[in-house]
């Protein structure tokens, strides 16, 4: 069947990319949303505010992921297409492998065929491959320690093994993910405060890159946060990884975990990469009422908005900024899903999700 005969068959949801943030994150969010409510779409304007718009080679992988777990229907994509009609069949839970050639952003994908897969009948593994940490993409160890922890709290399961680095812009890496759906569906729940802080794990991973550049950066790091320098860690890597650099600092508070991260690039020196880690911890520490960080935001809101929907129940989260991504994220779930979402100015803005 054709896809634009499968299109006026169902209750079909457009979407205009280029509202908003107009980024690649609204496309992944409304595949998934697809796939999960069955309901066709077709989408135009795809990452119409981007430099270079349409499907870049992240966002092919994504849609082609999405197909393969539904059986869908697509129209015709490349790179660059800036419109795509998406119908799925069925959500089929199963062992995926998704490789993307480069370093497009494997995480990225996980992160589109997730939610439909926790709403499975039956448990899923994907071995994604590509780039494991990129610059503006959740890389490997936030998912495992800051977005993971959050599903479990749905009463669902995310297993992460990392196999392999695949740094940008070489790639080159692999990760696991075992998936479990939850017995009960997801379970929405409230977190307004992030709670004391237990725990700091300062780590870094020089791969084929001089372990002094890591050294530098612990250096810097200690003298900016007073931290100890004697706790920070090298983490060990396979000659065949990299070449990259990672410093990276794991927060762990009594309700969630936030991990701030920064890569090493030509050209920028190790002190740079610790100041801008610190930059993005300091504007987390500075909204002490925040329950998660800008980035862990956007990417619980739309677990949130599903636990919501499945359950009946309401939900409420804090965060540190209100970003775009936030807002446009909301605007796509809102056309699939029946839900009243809204972002509460308050001295950390909060995000309230419920039934209609
Ligand atoms: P585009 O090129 O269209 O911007 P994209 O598809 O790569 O495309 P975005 O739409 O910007 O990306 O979405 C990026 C996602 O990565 C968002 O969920 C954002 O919160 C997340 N992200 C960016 N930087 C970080 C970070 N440092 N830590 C964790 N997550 C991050």
């Amino acid at each position: 069947m054709q896809v634009a005969t499968l299109l006026e068959e169902k209750g079909l949801v457009e979407i205009d990319g280029s509202q908003g943030e107009g980024g690649g994150q609204m496309l992944r969010t409304a595949l998934a949303l697809s796939v999960i409510t069955q309901r066709p779409l077709a989408m135009h304007s795809i990452r119409a505010k981007r430099s270079k718009p349409g499907l870049m080679r992240q966002h092919l992988a994504c849609v082609q992921a999405a197909q393969t777990i539904s059986d869908a229907k697509v129209s015709p994509v490349g790179a660059g297409v800036t419109a795509l009609q998406f119908a799925p069949a069925t959500l089929k839970a199963g062992d995926y492998q998704f490789p993307i050639s480069g370093a497009g952003s494997a995480m990225l994908v996980l992160q589109t065929v997730l939610p439909a897969l926790l709403m499975a009948d039956a448990p899923s593994s994907v071995l994604v491959s590509g780039g494991t940490h990129n610059p503006l993409a959740p890389n490997f160890h936030f998912v495992e320690r800051a977005y993971a922890p959050l599903v479990a709290r749905m009463g669902a399961g995310l297993d992460m093994r990392l196999r392999r680095f695949g740094f940008y812009p070489a790639g080159g890496g692999e990760a696991l993910a075992s998936i479990t759906p939850a017995a009960q569906g997801l379970q929405p729940f409230d977190l307004l405060a992030r709670g004391m802080l237990e725990d700091v794990a300062v780590e870094a991973v020089c791969a084929a890159v001089p372990r002094g550049v890591a050294m530098r950066e612990f250096d810097e790091l200690a003298r900016l946060t007073g931290w100890d320098r004697r706790a920070m860690a090298l983490l060990p890597v396979s000659q065949e990884e990299g070449p990259g650099n990672l410093l990276q600092a794991t927060l762990r508070y009594a309700h969630v975990t936030e991990l701030f991260w920064c890569l090493g690039a030509h050209g920028v020196s190790s002190e740079a990469v610790a100041r801008k880690l610190c930059q993005a911890l300091r504007d987390y520490q500075k909204k002490p009422d925040a329950a998660v960080c800008a980035h862990l935001a956007d990417q619980l809101l739309l677990l949130q908005a599903l636990a919501v929907w499945q359950s009946g129940q309401p939900a409420a989260f804090s965060c540190s900024e209100a970003t775009e991504h936030l807002h446009s994220n909301m605007a796509v779930i809102a056309q699939f899903l029946p839900l009243r979402m809204s972002i509460e100015t308050a001295s950390a803005p909060v995000v309230r999700i419920a039934p209609l």
